[in-house]
C-alpha cells in the first residue's frame, strides 16, 4: 500500500492542482464531519473539476475577444420589442446550434443592439464549454486576404475551423474588392455545415450585393448562410439614440 506522504507528488504527476491544493483541509473536514471515503474522494474530484472548468471559461474567454461587459444580464428586453429574451437565451444556453453547425444573424441598424446580442450569446456559450472567436468582419477579411497572397489561405481557416462559433460583426463593412469578398466566400463556404458563423449585418440580404463581386456570389454565400439557420431583425431605433434622447427630454423637463 503506498503511504500517504506520497499523495501530493502523486496528485502533482498526474496534474491534479485542485486535488493537491485542497486534499488535506478537506480530510479535516471529512473527519469532522464523518464522511465516508468515497464522500471525500467525490469531494475532491468536485473541486478538481470546478477548478477545471473555471481555468477552461478564463482560457476559451481570453481567445475569443468578445467586447467585455456586454452579456445577456446587461441587456435591457424591454427596450426593445423585437428580441424576443427566449430565444437569445436559448441560443446563449445551449450549444447544440453549434454542435449542429447552424448559424446565427442578426440585421438591423446601426446601434440597435446588434453586436451587444452577439457577444452575450458568444459568453453564454464560453460557459457552455464552446469555444468562440469573435471579430470585425473586416478585419479578418484583411487577415484572410494576406494569408491567401502568401499561398496560406487553407490553413488560415483550418485554424478558424477549430473554433467552433465565429461571430463576424458587421459584414456589411466589407470593401467591395474582388480579392477580399472572395476571401469571405470562400469562409462562407468552408464553414457550410461543418462549423457556425453568428453574423450581424445592417443591410438586408437583398443588399449583399454591394458586399460580394457578382450577383452569383451573393447568392450562392447566403444559400449556404440561410440553410441552417436563425434570422433576427431588429428593425427599431438606436438604443444609443434612444437614451440620448430620454436624457434630452430629461434635461428638457428640468428647464421647463
Ligand atoms: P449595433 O451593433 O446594432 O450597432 P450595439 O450592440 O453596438 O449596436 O449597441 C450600441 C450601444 O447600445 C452599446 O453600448 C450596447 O451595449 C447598447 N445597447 C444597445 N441595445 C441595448 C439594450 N437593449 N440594452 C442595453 N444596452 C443596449
Ligand atoms: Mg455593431
Amino acid at each position: 500500500m503506498s503511504s500517504i506522504e506520497t499523495l501530493p507528488l502523486l496528485l502533482k504527476q498526474l496534474g491534479l492542482p485542485s486535488m493537491l491544493a485542497q486534499w488535506e483541509s478537506l480530510a479535516q473536514t471529512a473527519q469532522d464531519k464523518q464522511w465516508s471515503p468515497g464522500a471525500y474522494l467525490a469531494q475532491l474530484c468536485e473541486h478538481e473539476a470546478a477548478g477545471r472548468y473555471q481555468k477552461r471559461v478564463a482560457r476559451y474567454t481570453k481567445e475569443a475577444k468578445l467586447p467585455s461587459g456586454k452579456t445577456l444580464s446587461t441587456f435591457d428586453f424591454a427596450a426593445t420589442k423585437q428580441v424576443k429574451k427566449a430565444q437569445i437565451e436559448a441560443l446563449a444556453e445551449n450549444g447544440s446550434w453549434v454542435r449542429q453547425a447552424n448559424n446565427v444573424i442578426i440585421f438591423g441598424p446601426s446601434g440597435v443592439g446588434k453586436t451587444h446580442l452577439a457577444a452575450a450569446i458568444g459568453h453564454g456559450l464560453i460557459a457552455q464549454g464552446v469555444r468562440v472567436l469573435f471579430t470585425s468582419t473586416t478585419a479578418l477579411v484583411q487577415k484572410l486576404q494576406v494569408a491567401k497572397q502568401q499561398y496560406k489561405l487553407s490553413e488560415a481557416l483550418a485554424k478558424l475551423a477549430r473554433i467552433p462559433l465565429l461571430i463576424l460583426d458587421d459584414i456589411g463593412y466589407v470593401k467591395k474588392t474582388e480579392m477580399e469578398t472572395s476571401t469571405l466566400f470562400e469562409l462562407i463556404a468552408d464553414r457550410y455545415e461543418s462549423s457556425s458563423l453568428l453574423i450581424t449585418a445592417n443591410q438586408p440580404f437583398s443588399e449583399w450585393d454591394s458586399i460580394f463581386p457578382d450577383n452569383m456570389m451573393t447568392v450562392a454565400a447566403v444559400d449556404r448562410l440561410i440553410h441552417h439557420a436563425s434570422v433576427i431583425s431588429i428593425i427599431e431605433k438606436s438604443y444609443r439614440q434612444t437614451q440620448a434622447n430620454e436624457a434630452g427630454l430629461l434635461l428638457a423637463d428640468k428647464h421647463a
